[in-house]
């Protein structure tokens, strides 16, 4: 008997986590971390329901924070067993994962200063340093299609899944007794029309699927409209002198818009002189982006020549601002130059202070190319009810365009995730719809059932035995 526990990503998508127990092992599939809203972003801190102790092992389907955030977390509370993941996963996880707790330490520091003049208790960060080097050293690295027994009853195979660089969709094959179960589990599912990673991979069988549905009540905006508003953007912004401002998160969707840009720059449609790349983390892992040139999508000719040469061959007018003071230096520009920054749901990073510096500004253009969780300062400014939003302490007037591009997409739409799930063949998997908000669960739960699916939407802490 084998059962999965579903921790994380019901109902939402962050905190992805999912614990299967054999008759011999426990392992996790992903520990991510819950963003978002204060509320949700709690659940950080709340106990695991089972002892880290005894988890034998952790499958990574990638380096999203949201799906690797608490890994540190569970070292530090006794995990010790080998955390699995793909060639190009292993050094985004150290990238990502030192971020975090440099950013929790920093965050820490802020909230206690605060406590300790209101004479309340101190607080502790969820992890530091030391938990994160103590996880790295648990990482080994798997090539895609290469079947690897993980312990004497799961083994794994990781697929391309086309969402970031390294990810992958996971198969686990699970000996149970004289049987043997497959488990599919879709980590972030990529949208097809992404240009510099390979197709998500078709898989046909499955006893038991996990499918992500962030897109699942809508099917992004033709690709070729959604580059008509970029280049429509960039020409309005050159025209009325204002500065475009794109959040972005600094793996997988700056490394595309670097990409996109690039493209229009060669057709002439980037008035832009200078475009910022002002983060930090973005710049390392464009890095390792050009160190894995190898996994790009090979469609493209002229990508495959250029690639090799960096980022800074591809879009001419790259520039990297790296340390505080270039940061700030970039907060003067008025006007004229195109910023790209993180976090890519404006939570948090450099991009509050760009907005703070632009928003108010009636021609300056904002540039929302990825999904924003509910509770962020990203998705109130898509759902643009707001005439007034307070950043970083201060109190901004929303008068700068605000382009919502949806065909930029780093996750697969409803239609392309029930493209990719037709691929299996009968019997049909037991099908369970997991990161993605209520509604877009629900939409696609339907759509399922109209194709001759039983798809279930699992609560959280619910278990199933298979
Ligand atoms: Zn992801």
């Amino acid at each position: 008997m084998i059962n999965l526990t579903f921790l994380g990503a019901t109902g939402q998508v962050t905190g992805s986590c999912y614990l299967l127990e054999t008759g011999k092992h426990r392992i996790l599939l992903d520990c991510g971390m819950f963003q978002g809203s204060k509320e949700t972003e709690r659940q950080n801190i709340v106990e695991f329901p089972f002892n880290p102790a005894q988890i034998d092992a952790v499958v990574l389907s990638h380096a999203h924070l949201d799906h690797c955030g608490r890994l540190p977390k569970l070292v530090k509370e006794g995990f010790n067993g080998k955390v699995f993941l793909t060639e190009a996963s292993f050094p985004l996880l150290d990238l990502m994962l030192k971020d975090a707790a440099h950013l929790q330490l920093k965050d820490t520091e802020w909230e206690n200063k605060r406590r300790e003049r209101a004479g309340k208790a101190l607080l502790e960060p969820l992890y530091d340093l030391e938990d994160v080097e103590a996880l790295l050293k648990l990482r080994v690295a798997v090539a895609y299609k290469m079947p690897t027994a993980i312990l004497s009853d799961i083994s794994v195979t990781f697929h391309e899944a086309g969402h970031i660089l390294g990810s992958s969709i996971v198969r686990l094959v699970i000996q149970d007794g004289a049987e043997s179960k497959t488990l599919v589990f879709s980590g972030d599912l990529g949208n097809p029309n992404s240009p510099l990673l390979r197709d998500p991979e078709i898989i046909t069988d499955a006893d038991v699927l996990l499918l992500e549905s962030t897109y699942g009540d809508r099917d992004h905006k033709p690709l070729e409209n959604t580059l008509l508003e970029l280049k429509e953007a960039l020409a309005e912004a050159a025209q009325s002198g204002g500065n475009v401002i794109i959040p972005a998160f600094a793996v997988g969707r700056t490394q595309d818009l670097i990409y996109w840009l690039g493209k229009l720059q060669r057709q002439g449609d980037v008035p832009q002189r200078q475009i910022y790349l002002d983060s930090p983390m973005a710049i390392s892992a464009s890095k390792i982006y050009a160190q894995h040139t190898h996994l790009f999508n090979i469609d493209d000719p002229e990508l495959t020549k250029k690639a090799p040469h960096g980022w800074q061959a591809w879009l001419q007018g790259l520039l990297f601002s790296e340390t505080a003071e270039e940061s700030m230096a970039v907060n003067r520009i008025n006007g004229g130059v195109i910023i790209i920054a993180g976090s890519g749901m404006c939570n948090g990073g450099r991009i509050r202070h760009h907005l703070k510096y632009n928003l108010w500004r009636r021609e300056a253009h904002i540039i929302i190319a990825g999904f924003q969780a509910q509770g962020t300062l990203g998705r109130m400014l898509v759902d643009g009810n707001k005439k007034v939003l307070k950043i970083l302490g201060a109190e901004v007037n929303v008068a700068a365009h605000i382009h919502t591009l949806g065909a930029l997409s780093a996750h697969a739409d409803q239609s392309q995730l029930l493209q990719w799930a037709g691929h299996f063949k009968e019997p049909k998997p037991s099908l369970y719809l997991i990161h993605g908000e209520k509604n877009a669960a629900l939409s696609l739960q339907t759509c399922f059932n109209r194709q001759g699916w039983q798809a279930n939407i699992p609560k959280a802490g619910e278990r199933i035995t298979f």
